[in-house]
């Protein structure tokens, strides 16, 4: 999809001289093979090896599925198609990017990696890439997730990796959160800080992340190849596709060969990416160079953010709340070939149990984003009687967020949506570039 792109990407500048990245000043913090791929921007096609494949056959490919219970229950004239990603242990797509990096990273000798979590899903499906390749792993979980979701935890241990809350005392930066903020939550932003010091300070270490870069977008196209062969068998057009929207792995491994077919003239479909109203990075926030932390120690990107200094509130879609997005989406989205849409979690939930009960697959509250958009394209469809084909990314089973589908039937899910004067102070964390 990026070498398809009408205008060239922004290149990824140097924290320190604000200069364009090369591989040297990526390799201390990423694997080779990985920071090869995330500066490729000419080849669109990355041959995956034979060992991540072997891997994929566990549970891949992944089902996709006619919502015809959904289309029934809202009935819709629009055919709704599902890619559902939930089929492995981890709950999630994470696993097809995780497994690909540690095979990298053993490639290369590397021994230990570190991470962070947020709902959980990326950390556990690293663990289940460390167990099987026979790395070490120590997860870095935002507090508030960690605090959700204590069962994560124990399948992260049961895979072998060792987890931490963060912000945590472990760390240099960990400790400098807590003392300005000694009842943070904690956010993807800060975790990553965390694991990115303890990654360059542990020999043969290197820190691997779940979503935002271009080869993890890369690993996930895995999701869209498949997609497309499975519709092109029965030539099936999709006319809208949709996805949840964290920092855009899944979305952009979904649309990656739809994308790069509307961007040579193939086709017309719309893509339309889907975020919480309480992390709203496309739909408030700014596109501007940015750090992926809070720290302010990554390299810097140029994509849709609210600021690394902007900490969403606890929303349970926790694999969505990240301040910013990845770059060549946030290009597509600039450039008007993505749209995207903000919903509040308990219109989201709503959608999430209709579902449930027409399908019978309970969805992750991060996939549950889309479901909300896709029934209101359906219902949309309705009102005009128009047949189109709707797409999305189911990414995820709900399991794990019990407690947050308790909440919602107990009515005590709370939606909180930032102010413009919150936002205005994220904003102002942004790097002068
Ligand atoms: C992590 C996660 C997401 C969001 O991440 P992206 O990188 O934007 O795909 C969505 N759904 C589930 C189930 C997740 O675990």
């Amino acid at each position: 999809m990026r070498p398809a792109l009408k205008n060239p990407p922004a290149p990824i500048l140097h924290p320190g001289t604000l200069q364009p990245c090369g591989a040297a000043d990526l390799r201390p913090i990423f694997c080779d093979e990985l920071v090869k791929q995330e500066l490729n921007t000419t080849e669109s096609r990355i041959p995956i090896p034979e060992e991540v494949r072997q891997f994929y056959k566990m549970y891949r490919p992944s089902p996709v599925v006619r919502a015809y219970f959904l289309e029934k229950a809202l009935g819709t004239p629009a055919k709704i198609y599902y890619k559902f990603e939930g089929t492995n242990t981890s709950g999630s797509h994470k696993l097809n990017s995780a497994i690909a990096q540690i095979y990298y990273a053993k490639q290369q000798g590397i021994t230990d990696v570190t991470t962070e979590t947020g709902a959980g899903q990326w950390g556990t499906a690293l663990a289940m890439a460390c167990a099987y390749f026979g790395l070490s792993a120590k997860v870095f979980m935002v507090k508030v997730s960690s605090q959700q979701k204590p069962h994560r935890r124990a399948v992260m241990e049961t895979y072998g990796a060792s987890v931490l809350a963060s912000p945590s005392d472990t760390t240099k930066v960990g400790r400098e959160i807590l003392a300005a903020m000694p009842d943070t939550g904690g956010s993807l932003g800060c975790a990553i800080s965390e694991a990115i010091e303890v990654a360059t300070q542990t020999p043969n270490c290197r820190y691997v992340l779940g979503s935002v870069l271009n080869h993890v977008l890369l690993h996930q196209s895995v999701i869209g190849l498949e997609t497309q062969a499975a519709l092109a068998k029965f030539d099936i057009r999709p006319d809208v596709i949709i996805g949840c929207a964290g920092g855009g792995s899944n979305l952009g491994g979904l649309i990656a060969p739809f994308m790069t077919g509307r961007l040579k003239g193939e086709n017309n479909i719309r893509f339309v990416a889907v975020e919480p109203a309480s992390c709203p990075s496309f739909t408030r926030g700014k596109f501007a160079y940015d750090f992926g932390d809070t720290g302010k120690t990554t390299p810097l990107l140029k994509m849709y953010t609210l600021g690394s200094g902007f900490i969403p509130a606890p929303n349970h879609a926790g694999g969505l709340r990240f301040h910013g997005m990845n770059s060549v989406l946030s290009q597509l989205y600039n450039e008007g070939y993505l749209e995207a849409k903000a919903y509040e979690q308990n219109k989201v939930f709503e959608a999430a149990t209709l579902f449930a009960r027409s399908e019978g697959t309970l969805p992750a509250p991060e996939s549950s984003h889309a479901i909300k958009a896709v029934i209101d394209e359906a219902l949309a469809c309705k009102e005009t009687g128009e047949a189109r084909t709707i797409l999305f990314g189911l990414t995820g089973t709900g399991y794990f967020d019990l407690s947050a589908y308790a909440s919602y039937q107990a009515g005590t899910l709370t939606d909180a949506i930032p102010t413009d004067a919150d936002l205005a102070k994220g904003i102002a964390t942004l790097p002068a570039v």
